[in-house]
């Protein structure tokens, strides 16, 4: 039974869902970490995107300035590299002042490309403006912005993208500028016409402090992203212990109850009673091997399931139908007691049948009836031997009826022949008696001792013949007068033997008078017969002892033999020769059949040379 196979490992299913949830909880935390650091990147290049736009915006706001004054006159000056703008054709573009300074005209380009070139650079960002048809060679655009020059014409409003220059990250943007009103002075004669997309404004940003600023603060969602990882990972590890806990607890009830569930099998198995359950329906939800066995079917399998009733228990010895709600057994379901039924017919799966004995106990689930086990064994072969008992019984009864009936009648039809011997005899010997010889003397002795002897025995045998035979009807016996009776007929005896009787009060019992003159007068007798050298002291008592009463006839006797105390009690059984005490061994198995045939029970108790006391129920109630 300790192999027994663990169908059910709990365990495994918690470390499957361990690694499960685990896995999935990482996923989702790496994809929180992903999305947060996908929208810090977001936030970056936003960020870097507004200075651009900023920077842009104020070199359109100079542009639009310059333009709207139709450019600026600057002093002439090698230091701040400010010289006349040799693609600017328009009059009056070098002038000089009343004092003499020449000054120079400032286009808006030329202007804003001076200003990013030198004032801004100092701030980091760095100022771009070009177009597709530039008039200063140092404005033509290079890939990415010719790209970039052709997706405005297209309608894009801003194009940016992260470089890198001189091995530092930048964030370049660029927008369009469109020709005004004010651009058509210089630029006219290039065909541009109000609302053209002229060229581009562009700034580069340097992105290292954004990046700076977004590796730490990547830095700061990895760790709490790390954090919160941990604990959830605590927390898994947490509720898998339990989990655990909870799989091996509910795996020991689990092999506690299979183990259980195996004892109570091999139980049903091992015993030769047939037992099985059925639920409310009265079918089959288990069998146990005796029952198979007995019911003729290969496996268990072949009768779950099944109404056990129509299965096994259909038909009546007699062949008639034997309905559902007479079934005795079954109506353990409805009556919610223990029921047992004797002799009931079980059909085998071959059809054949057998006498069973049978007991059902209903099953209780919360005080409702949830099935029945049945248990039941077959009684055919106790069936036979009750039948072969009750057939010799009967037969003993004949014989023993026919013996009796034999002695009685040849006790009876013995009598009177043998009165005729015993009276002859007797004439013989007082007619003759000294007249012959002495050899004549003795055989006529011998004749006589022998009838009376003869007589006695058949007297004796027709007593015992009679107990059963001529049994008179019980009736209320006053035992006291019963044994002042025997006492008078046995006067002669007590007188020459000097005996001393005693009694208690003695009931008044149910018995047949002449039967119970007849018992006691034997065991009296016995008790003055086998005297010790002492005189005879006999005491005759009665006591009630529950429902009957108990009687004892105490002698100071010579005693019994224990291995005797059975003995005596059988028919022509003595312990004595003739010569020593008289007697033809039948007086008390009389006794016995008296007693017996009053439904009580006679022994002795005795201890050899002490005495004897006879003891014999009767019971208070008469059944005869
Ligand atoms: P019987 O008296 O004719 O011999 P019983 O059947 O009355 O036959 O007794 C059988 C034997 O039991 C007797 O032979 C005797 O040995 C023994 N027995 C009966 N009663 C007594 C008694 N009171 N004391 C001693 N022995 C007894």
């Amino acid at each position: 039974m300790s192999d027994t196979p663990r169908i059910f490992d709990g365990t495994a299913s918690v470390y499957r869902n361990l690694t499960l949830v685990t896995i999935a909880w990482t996923l989702a935390i790496a994809a929180s970490l992903a999305w947060n650091i996908g929208l810090q990147r977001g936030k970056t290049l936003d960020l870097a995107k507004n200075e651009a736009a900023t920077h842009i915006g104020k070199d359109f706001a100079f542009r639009v300035w310059a333009t709207s004054h139709g450019g600026v006159y600057v002093p002439i000056n090698p230091k701040t590299n400010t010289y006349p703008n040799p693609y600017l054709t328009v009059p009056e573009r070098d002038i000089q002042t009343p004092s003499g300074r020449q000054l120079t005209l400032m286009n808006p380009a030329y202007m804003v490309r001076q200003m990013q070139q030198s004032a801004i650079t100092p701030f980091g960002v760095k100022g771009r403006i070009t177009s597709l048809k530039p008039l200063n060679p140092n404005n033509a655009p290079d890939a990415w912005e010719t790209v970039a020059l052709q997706a405005f014409d297209k309608g894009t409003k801003e194009i940016t993208e992260v470089t890198e220059l001189n091995g530092k990250p930048y964030l370049r943007a660029m927008r369009p500028f469109i020709t005004e009103k004010g651009c058509l002075k210089c630029h006219g004669h290039q065909g541009y016409k109000v609302g053209d997309v002229r060229g581009g404004v562009g700034a580069y940003v340097p992105m290292d402090t954004y990046l700076a600023a977004e590796r730490e603060a990547i830095g700061r969602l990895s760790i709490t992203h790390g954090g919160i990882w941990l604990l959830g990972l605590m927390g898994i590890g947490f509720v898998t212990r339990r989990n655990l806990q909870l799989a091996r607890e509910r795996q020991t009830y689990t092999d506690a109850l299979r183990l259980s569930e195996a004892r109570v099998r091999l139980l049903l198995d091992s015993t030769a009673e047939g037992i099985f359950g059925v639920d409310p329906a009265a079918k089959c939800i288990f069998c146990n091997r005796a029952a198979l066995e007995m019911l003729g079917y290969p496996t268990e399998q072949d009768l779950i399931g099944k109404n056990m009733h129509a299965t096994i228990h259909h038909t009546k010895a007699d062949g008639g139908p034997n309905p559902l709600d007479e079934c005795r057994p079954l109506a353990a379901l409805n009556s919610g007691g223990d029921i047992t039924a004797n002799d009931e017919l079980l059909w085998r799966a071959d059809g054949s049948s057998f006498p069973a004995d049978m007991s059902s106990y209903p099953m209780r689930r919360n005080g409702d009836i949830v099935g029945a086990v049945i248990s039941f064994h077959d009684v055919s072969e106790r069936k036979q031997a009750a039948q072969a008992l009750a057939k010799r019984t009967q037969e003993l009864e004949r014989s023993n009826a026919e013996l009796e009936q034999f002695a009685y009648v040849a006790s009876h039809d013995l009598q009177e022949p043998l009165r005729m011997v015993s009276s002859y005899t007797q004439l013989l010997a007082r007619r003759y008696q000294g007249k012959l010889d002495q050899d004549a003397d003795d055989f006529i002795a011998y004749a006589v001792d022998g009838a009376t002897r003869m007589q006695r025995l058949i007297n004796d045998l027709l007593t015992f013949s009679r107990v059963g035979k001529r049994g008179k009807p019980f009736e209320a016996v006053d035992s006291n007068r019963m044994l002042q009776d025997v006492l008078e007929d046995m006067q002669f005896a007590i007188e020459e033997s000097a005996a001393t009787i005693t009694h208690d009060e003695l009931p008044t019992v149910q018995a047949d008078p002449g039967q119970l003159h007849q018992l006691l007068l034997n065991l009296l007798g016995n008790a003055i017969k086998f005297h010790s050298a002492q005189k005879p002291a006999i005491h005759v008592g009665a006591r009630r002892q529950d429902d009957e009463w108990l009687f004892s006839i105490r002698d100071n006797g010579i005693g019994i033999p224990e291995d005797q105390f059975e003995r005596i009690f059988v028919i022509f059984q003595r312990l004595h020769s003739r010569e020593e005490y008289p007697g033809t061994g039948i007086g008390l198995a009389v006794c016995k059949r008296i007693v017996e045939r009053h439904h009580g029970r006679i022994w002795v108790e005795s201890e050899l040379g002490q005495g004897s006391t006879f003891w014999f129920t009767i019971p208070v109630e008469a059944r005869a």
